[in-house]
């Protein structure tokens, strides 16, 4: 559903200077990942004036500016907040349980948030909402009730089609989701898969041809660039240093002057303006590191080569040291452009940011960059027997954990992935599900639903309802034989969607093995082709009786002469998520094969050493 947002920034200092509004930007950043389809049609700061408030609140919903109309700002207990109350004198009903879900999940983030002040209401067909000026709470807040805006418009608009559809999206259904796929039960259903089974290799390659990189690129702030790819390659637009500057504490002096006594003519710390009127024969400035060399200075001797000779009569400050060494021209300064020279290359393209990164960048003064847009991820569970993990659970059901593990996995390689809920095992179900998804994601990670029961319905629904190109269906692995990897075009955008098998363990070792590496790949990390391999000393006899390659979990950690050593985290049948708890690490295990003790084998490294 299509919905127009608008954002009022209140703020007086914004005002002023709209660079500094950071609230609005991010919201809008937020509403057009949460709704693509929507638009922001209205945005607008205006100064902590109440009637200033009034006369724009009266105009966007009086002209239908926007459907929902967030304002940012203005809500807390200060003399010159007064957002509450300007959208009290304008709304004509109030949303009061829109405002009782912002500020009890605020209280429940902080309970600072019993200073916020918030309401929402509605003036004509315009929702009207308050949020608070920080930025962190103000797309909190979105978080907190984005979910109830389609219904909400869809009343207030009177758009009766869309207010059915969104009750049925509701309750999980989809009048349109009709699904063409049938459940084949009995006689009928398939025994032998019909998907040729690919090594490892071989399927991620086929991965790597198929996800192309597509280099769109966002400007975000440098603090929020943190393990982002460089979208575009720095230059240095000014030297660093960008004066002279002393890298000791000393005296600046002149190296032809040499040692013996000199005259302390005045001080210069770092951050005082430049000392211009040059040092003549014999005199020395107290210098503190950081602080740019006096005119006439070309050598700095640090204080511990000096000794103290004369002091003013309140013996405050110096007024004549000796210089114990002599110092050499240049001795101990920072010549301009000797850490960058300007116009010097000094961060790759397609790199990983680190910390270091971060303070290059602020060092050039910037405060934004460029780096290269990261896939709109979506994580689908599938099967009837699951329930969110939380209260009594009925006989024959078990906790969805693959959804919570699949997300923090993918967040803890920097990756931000979206719940998009539970598919049940019917077709229409599994379609609906994926729709949804679809609709905000670009990349889908799905879990269960790919084996070979009747009610195994994911690739039948991608291929029959969405025209879905399986690439692969099958991998010669244990654990994750069912791996299916597919692509797709939706609304004319293609879509990634990797369907992981259900058991725990198996969508865990798969999303290791392809999901992340294609993530990375997606983002243009070219560093990353893949996990690093490392040898290791095998503790213990592993046995595989499997004729597939196994994908052994193992704990890697030094032992006391500091070599690295390798174990296998216990049992390593499929549904047991215990044997990926202490793993950091996977040992290929050919099939029917026993690897010995002693062995020195190679493994995929893909978290730390413990
Ligand atoms: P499937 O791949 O759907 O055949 O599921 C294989 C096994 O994994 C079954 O025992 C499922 O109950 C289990 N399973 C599937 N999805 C999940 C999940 N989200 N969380 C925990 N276990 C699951
Ligand atoms: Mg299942």
């Amino acid at each position: 559903m299509q919905i127009r947002f608008g954002i009022l920034t209140v703020s007086t200092t914004c005002s002023a200077d709209p660079d500094k509004d950071k609230a609005g930007p991010a919201l809008e950043n937020e509403i057009l990942r949460a709704f693509p389809d929507s638009k922001v049609t209205f945005k607008r700061i205006v100064t902590d004036n109440k009637d200033n408030i009034i006369e724009v609140l009266y105009s966007v919903a009086n002209d239908r500016l926007c459907d929902v109309l967030f304002t940012a700002g203005g809500t807390g207990f200060a003399a010159s907040d007064v957002t509450p109350e300007a959208t009290r004198a304008v709304i004509e009903k109030e949303a009061t349980g829109i405002t009782y879900v912002l500020l009890s999940k605020s209280l429940a983030v902080t309970e600072m948030a019993m200073l916020s002040r918030l309401t929402s209401g509605i003036k004509e067909k315009t929702l009207i909402i308050n949020f608070p000026g920080s930025t962190k709470a103000s797309v909190e807040c979105f978080g907190f009730i984005k979910a109830c805006l389609p219904h909400a418009v869809a009343l207030l608009q009177e758009r009766d089609s869309e207010v059915k559809a969104e009750h049925m999206r509701i309750q999980g259904e989809n009048p349109s989701a009709e699904s063409k796929v049938k459940i084949q039960t009995g006689a009928s259903r398939m025994r032998k898969s019909p998907y040729p089974l690919l090594e490892v290799e071989e399927a991620f390659a086929l991965v790597l041809k198929t996800v192309i990189p597509r280099n769109e690129i966002e400007e975000i702030p440098i603090e929020d660039a943190l393990d982002r790819i460089l979208a575009e390659s720095i230059k240095a637009s000014r030297p660093i240093p960008p004066f002279p500057a002393s890298m000791k504490d000393g005296y600046a002096c002149r190296a032809a002057d040499g040692g013996g006594m000199k005259l302390v003519r005045s001080s210069a710390a770092a951050g005082d303006v430049p000392c211009v009127e040059p040092l003549r024969p014999g005199e020395v400035i107290r210098i503190s590191t950081g602080a740019a060399i006096p005119a006439g200075a070309d050598a700095v001797v640090q204080v511990e080569d000096t000794t103290l000779v004369a002091v003013t009569e309140n013996g405050e400050d110096e007024t004549s040291i000796n210089v114990n060494v002599t110092p050499k021209v240049g001795q101990d300064i920072r010549q301009i452009g000797s850490d960058v020279q300007a116009d010097a290359l000094v961060l790759q393209k397609c790199t990983r940011i680190t910390p270091a990164y971060i303070g290059v960048l602020a060092m050039l003064g910037l405060n934004k960059v460029k780096v290269n847009r990261r896939p709109q991820i979506g994580i689908i569970s599938t099967g009837n027997e699951l329930v969110p993990p939380k209260g009594p659970l009925q006989p024959g059901l078990i906790y969805d954990s693959n959804k919570v593990t699949l997300l923090t996995l993918l967040k803890k390689y920097g990756y931000e992935a979206k719940d998009c809920g539970i598919a049940r095992d019917t077709p229409n179900s599994v379609k609906s599900i994926l729709e949804r998804a679809f609709d905000c994601n670009d990349f889908i990670v799905s879990s269960g639903g790919v084996s070979m029961s009747e009610y195994d319905l994911l690739k039948q629904v991608l291929v029959e309802d969405f025209n879905a190109i399986i690439h692969f269906g099958r991998v010669n692995m244990k654990p994750g034989k069912p791996t299916v990897f597919a692509t797709l075009t939706y609304k004319e955008k293609m879509k990634v969607i990797f369907a992981l098998p259900g058991n725990p363990v198996s969508c865990c070792v798969t999303s290791i093995l392809f999901v992340i590496p294609t993530l990375r790949h997606l983002e243009n990390y070219k560093a990353f082709s893949e996990w690093p391999k490392i040898k290791i000393l095998l503790e213990q006899d592993v046995n595989n009786n499997d004729p597939r390659p196994e994908y052994v979990r193992l704990k890697v950690s030094r032992n006391c002469e500091n070599k690295l050593i390798g174990v296998s985290t216990g049992n390593q049948i499929s549904s047991r998520l215990n044997s990926m708890v202490d793993a950091n690490a996977l040992m290929v295990v050919p099939g029917k094969t026993v690897i010995q003790k002693g062995e020195v084998v190679t493994c995929t490294l893909f978290d730390q050493i413990a």
